[in-house]
């Protein structure tokens, strides 16, 4: 009794899953830091994090040499240029970053030979 009061609202553990998956998030605009087409909803996406390069689109930011509390402090240039050396903002990042697929290179000059 006591339980249920408390816990009315949690939902059950086991919950069925919907029948239909979420459709998959489609890139649509350049990301700023790697240029890869990885960014949806027209480059409007707070918080979307690039899975390329796995920077997080911060709108605060004024410039490329502006720190972004949304990337450990990095600025753009300095996540661009490590990008560059190792793939993702940051070299820890690495193993939860992905290389652009074909698609995601259209948008322009990317980071990525
Ligand atoms: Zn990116």
């Amino acid at each position: 009794m006591e339980r249920e009061k408390n816990f009315r609202y949690l939902p059950e553990v086991n919950a069925p899953q919907p029948a239909d998956p979420p459709p998959p998030v489609v890139g649509d605009s350049p990301c700023p830091c790697c240029g890869c087409l990885t960014i949806p909803n027209g480059g409007d996406a707070i918080a979307y994090i690039c899975p390329v390069c796995l920077w997080e689109i911060d709108p605060f930011l004024t410039g490329e040499e502006e720190p972004s509390d949304q990337n450990h402090g990095l600025t753009l240039r300095e996540a661009r240029d490590n990008v560059r050396r190792c793939g993702a903002v940051l070299e820890r990042l690495r193993p939860y970053a992905r290389p652009p697929e074909a698609g995601e290179r259209e948008a322009g000059p990317t980071l990525f030979p």
